[in-house]
């Protein structure tokens, strides 16, 4: 199964690959790469460590055909307060599950202890380490500043004798926590603090998980790791980059201890960027302290970023890596959106799972021209916009259905497709459904609905080719199964809740966790239980593997699919993309109200200077006056405008977007906080005029430029959207989808006109939603109807 095979995936080039390339070609190592993950056994792993691994174990993989590879499994156990077996048991388990296996080198830096006190035992007689005795706060005064040399310890001159009495008592148990330390005999003013005779060794008086009340002299990390690497003979010290400046140590940690012929060619340590999500906390301490707290439902919580949270949500192990290697290994930090790994879910998730259907929210309907016990089953395919898949399951239709309470508007908007009185959609695989009737309760709720179907179009399709817009999807209420949905959001609502230090728990987001009760179609007994399926128009799902309630049906919510309303506002909770959509709708209603009134000046409230570019921008630029006045009542966005202006000559589409996107996006902040300016405003625009990009496609460009700034043209490029629209590329796409639908191509000639939508969806799906869809059409018809 892919899911469970690392070793398939592509490599990818970054600049560690560059290093290793080199060292291989120089014969650095021989013929060896040897990495190693080293996690800290004190709490269960989150997706920045499988950024690590992923990093570490993928070059095991991608060098095996050139190299004599390995990775190696290091638990970096050195603090026996915070360390249990528990994690090391957990972090085994994780590094597992995402397919990747250290074979027989599983080592604990605690096994390595006398290794390190020999070693220290040789610092000490070269005259490179000494035992200080200030105490903690001491010694960080006497560190100075950074612009500030340090001040030598009165203690940094012992004699070697004194200094190896001292250590071996030391370690012996005689002195107290705090007491004395081992401190590296470097350079008390070198301009790099880290430098300034860091601490090797301190005492500390707590049992190891591993060894027991052997110990009490414990090693720093600076120390321990350099040495724990050479003596697994690693060739490459792969870290993240906080630790730039320990590499100074790590270095001379490997000079001074070790003899240049006991390794003749050592580790050598690389950095690389972490991995930052938006919405989340990531450090051990923290995940932590929401589990103590009950703020979560443990380790396995689905809305943390731990890999047992992930897992147990349903995200499938080849996600993450391909998500851990889509992030990139680059020597810059930045923080990656929640978006990105939602991308990544779903490209892993569509072609995998199976569509099934479920109403969330649902509301009856009742079907006025269908016999009581009458069943209707059909055969649904699973995979509905796959050609090259045709497993079916059976749906029953009945006179009972429910459909999703959202899905029905008594007095809609012009643009609402779906279902309201008198109206007609849909039901997806099934007939055409018209309202007639709306049932309600005492309150005015509506209960139910009541209506009619057209028999004449079971196969989705109408005699008289005539098509709604909507479709929705339906479950037969005497066949449904009714279960819990759970879906979740952002576990926080503020993307940088890292950096609220102690008040992070304050920026909890309260709708992180949404139970529904719905019913699902019956198949879904069929499927296997791990089976991670789609529900049609909602998102991915997977049954919930928590054993501890057997006897209830829950099915946790992987990722929506994209939210095709707001165009994918990635970073927002579902509250304020509902919110901002009211907003929007609002707005929009509102300037409907006032030019139909005719009455108010939208320009009313502008000072002089802002009533002269209110004139400039509608009787000059020809711009709406709605539009002119919004822009010209800001001086801020007016600038911006104009600035955009001169860079693309395009007055109308340029208001356009500032004021319906850029306005919207901007909250409290002003223009001029953003990451972006108006020459890419305006290059993306003009993108989306010259049809590179389809307005979905703007969408998430814009959102990226809005979160992170970049250039609208790379962006396009690195994310693949620019559309079709070469009609010398479409056409063999056409023919092949027509080529692969006969049947319905010979309907359409019978004047089944109506079949030009299931052919453009066959098109956009064949393209990836790429396809320029005026283009596609054109062609589409050229091809169904030769000249006669
Ligand atoms: P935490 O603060 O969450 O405990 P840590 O860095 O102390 O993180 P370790 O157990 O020491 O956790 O980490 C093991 C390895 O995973 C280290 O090599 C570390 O650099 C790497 N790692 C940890 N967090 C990330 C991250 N967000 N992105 C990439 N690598 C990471
Ligand atoms: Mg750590």
């Amino acid at each position: 199964m892919s899911t469970s095979d690392p070793s398939a995936e592509r490599p990818r080039e970054n600049f560690i690959y560059d290093i290793i390339d080199e060292d291989l070609d120089q014969g650095t190592y021989g013929d060896r790469v040897v990495t190693r993950f080293p996690p800290e056994p004190n709490g269960h792993l989150h997706i920045g460590h499988a950024k690590s691994i992923v990093l570490n174990f993928g070059i095991k993989h991608d060098y095996a055909d050139r190299a004599d590879t390995q990775c190696h499994l290091r638990f970096d156990d050195t603090n026996p307060k915070t360390e249990s077996p528990e994690y090391v048991e957990s972090i085994k388990d994780a590094v597992n599950w995402l397919g990747y296996d250290w074979e027989d080198h599983e080592y604990h830096a605690s096994d390595c202890f006398e290794q390190f006190y020999r070693y220290a035992i040789t610092l000490i007689k070269q005259g490179d380490a000494y035992v200080d005795s200030l105490s903690e706060e001491k010694i960080r005064e006497y560190r100075g500043t950074v612009d500030e040399p340090g001040t030598p310890s009165p203690y940094r001159d012992r004699s070697v004798e004194e200094n190896l009495e001292l250590f071996r008592k030391m370690k012996a148990g005689e002195f107290e926590d705090g007491e004395h330390v081992l401190r590296a005999k470097i350079d008390m003013s070198s301009p790099h603090m880290i430098m300034r005779d860091p601490l090797l060794f301190r005492i500390l008086h707590a049992p190891h998980y591993r060894r027991g009340d052997e110990w009490c002299l414990y090693p720093m990390y600076d120390y321990a790791h350099p040495l724990e690497d050479a003596i697994e003979d690693v060739t490459h010290s792969l870290c993240t980059l906080e630790f730039d400046n320990n590499r100074r140590v790590y270095d001379w940690v490997m000079e001074h201890c070790l003899d240049a012929d006991e390794i003749p060619a050592r580790p050598r340590q690389y950095e690389f960027n972490r991995l930052n999500l938006g919405y989340t906390v990531m450090s051990k301490t923290k995940l932590r302290h929401l589990i103590e707290e009950d703020l979560v439902d443990g380790w396995d919580d689905p809305r943390l970023p731990t890999i047992s949270g992930l897992r147990r949500r349903g995200v499938p192990p080849s996600a993450i890596r391909s998500f851990c290697r889509e992030v990139g290994v680059t020597r810059s930090q930045s923080r990656v959106q929640i978006g990105h790994f939602e991308h990544a879910l779903r490209d892993d998730l569509n072609p995998t799972a199976p569509r099934v259907m479920a109403v969330l929210d649902p509301l009856k309907v009742v079907v006025t021209n269908w016999d009581e016990d009458e069943v209707d089953w059909i055969n649904a395919n699973h995979w509905p916009r796959d050609i090259d898949k045709d497993e079916t399951r059976p749906v029953p239709f009945a006179r009972e259905f429910y459909i999703e309470r959202g899905d029905f508007r008594e007095d809609p908007p012009e643009d609402f497709i779906r279902l309201a009185p008198g109206r007609e959609v849909r039901l997806r695989h099934a007939y055409f459904f018209t309202c007639e009737e709306i049932v309600r309760d005492e309150d005015g709720t509506v209960t139910k609905l009541r209506g009619t179907i057209d028999p004449d179009t079971r196969d989705s399709t109408a005699p008289d080719g005539r098509s709604p817009d909507g479709t929705l999807h339906w479950v037969s209420a005497a066949h449904g199964i009714p279960f819990e949905a759970r879906l979740y959001d952002r576990l926080f609502g503020v993307p940088d809740p890292d950096a609220r230090e102690d008040h992070f728990t304050e920026f909890l987001n309260p709708d992180s966790l949404n139970v529904r009760q719905g019913v699902l179609e019956p198949a879904v007994r069929d499927l296997d239980t791990d089976q991670r399926v789609q529900f049609e128009r909602q998102g991915y799902f997977w049954a919930d593997p928590d054993t501890s309630r057997p006897d209830a049906l829950v099915y946790n919510q992987i990722v929506p699919l994209r939210d095709t309303w707001s165009g994918g506002e990635e970073g927002l909770t579902q509250e304020e993309l509902a919110q901002q959509r009211r907003e929007k709708e609002q707005r929009k209603e509102e300037q409907r109200r006032r030019s139909l009134e005719g009455k108010t000046d939208p320009a009313e409230h502008l000072d002089d200077a802002q009533r002269d570019r209110f004139t400039h921008f509608h009787n000059e630029l020809g711009i709406d006056r709605e539009d002119a006045a919004t822009m010209a009542g800001d001086d801020a966005l007016a600038d911006f405008f104009e600035q955009a202006l001169e860079h693309y000559d395009a007055p109308e589409p340029l208001a356009n977007w500032t004021v319906n996107e850029l306005l919207g996006r901007l909250n409290d902040r002003t223009v001029a906080a953003l990451p972006l300016g108006p020459d890419e405003f305006a290059d993306l625009v003009r993108l989306v005029d010259a049809e590179v990009i389809s307005t979905r496609g703007a969408d998430e460009v814009f959102h990226e430029l809005v979160e992170n700034g970049g250039d609208p043209e790379a962006i396009v490029d690195a994310r693949d959207l620019r559309q079709v629209d070469d009609t010398e590329a479409l056409r063999p796409t056409i023919q092949a989808v027509l080529g692969d639908h006969p049947d319905e191509v010979a309907r359409y000639r019978d004047g089944k006109k109506g079949l030009i939508g299931f052919f453009m969806g066959q098109v956009m799906q064949a393209t990836d939603g790429a396809a320029n869809p005026e283009l596609a059409r054109t062609l589409l018809q050229e091809e169904l109807e030769p000249a006669a």
